[in-house]
């Protein structure tokens, strides 16, 4: 009886984790205001035009199709939850892929997501996790304060991904998260050769 129950707790276990090995980890990151929580509801498909959420944190997952492969994506929104240290530590470790947002709005938001640059990297030395630079709210013209070139010139420097986006226009949403899967891809790939 005893053998029985374990071979098929086994199997359980390898199921599992072959199912696991699909679901990539994204955490958002960037300073309060930038749009994190806008653009995590226009992924999870829950945004609802002219209503302001004001959640603490959420997670939202949601399986996309790139490149006739589906991908399921486990989308964390949770660094502003609180002001614990742990908090922020564990979300510089638990991802397996980071989007840094700022705001083409604010020049400050966009020299904050250099330093979450620099401590991602701090956090995951040995590590080459894919990382997405984004640009949100490029529907404000009037109001822009960081440039397209100084987004792409600093994600060169900081050997990244770029892109701007609207979350409120859902303008490159859907880009931005096949990118990141893409990403994610590319660096598994060449792991395992
Ligand atoms: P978070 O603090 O980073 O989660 O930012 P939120 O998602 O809460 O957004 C902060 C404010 O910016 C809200 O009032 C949003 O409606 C607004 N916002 C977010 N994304 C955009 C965008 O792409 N364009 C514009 N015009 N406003 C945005
Ligand atoms: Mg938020």
């Amino acid at each position: 009886r005893g053998s029985c129950a374990s071979d098929s707790s086994d199997s359980v276990i390898s199921t599992g984790s072959e199912a696991e090995s699909q679901v990539y980890k994204v955490v958002l990151l960037g300073e309060h205001g930038v749009g994190k929580s806008s653009l995590a509801r226009v992924f999870g498909g829950l945004e609802d035009a002219g209503h302001d959420y004001d959640e603490a944190g959420n997670t939202y997952d949601r399986s996309i199709m790139v490149d006739e492969e589906e991908a399921f994506i486990l989308l964390y929104d949770i660094w502003e939850q609180d002001n614990s240290q742990w908090l922020k530590e564990q979300c510089m470790r638990m991802g397996d892929a980071y989007i840094i947002v700022y705001s083409v709005t604010d020049k400050s938001s966009f020299e904050k997501a250099s330093e979450l640059r620099i401590q991602l990297r701090r956090a995951r030395q040995s590590e080459n996790i894919p990382i997405i630079l984004v640009g949100n709210k490029s529907d404000l013209v009037r109001s822009r304060e960081v440039s397209v070139d100084e987004g792409s010139a600093c994600a060169v420097v900081f050997d990244c991904k770029f892109i701007e986006t609207s979350a409120s226009l859902h303008h490159n949403v859907h880009d931005l998260f096949e990118g990141i899967v893409r990403q994610i891809r590319l660096r598994k790939d060449s792991k395992e050769e």
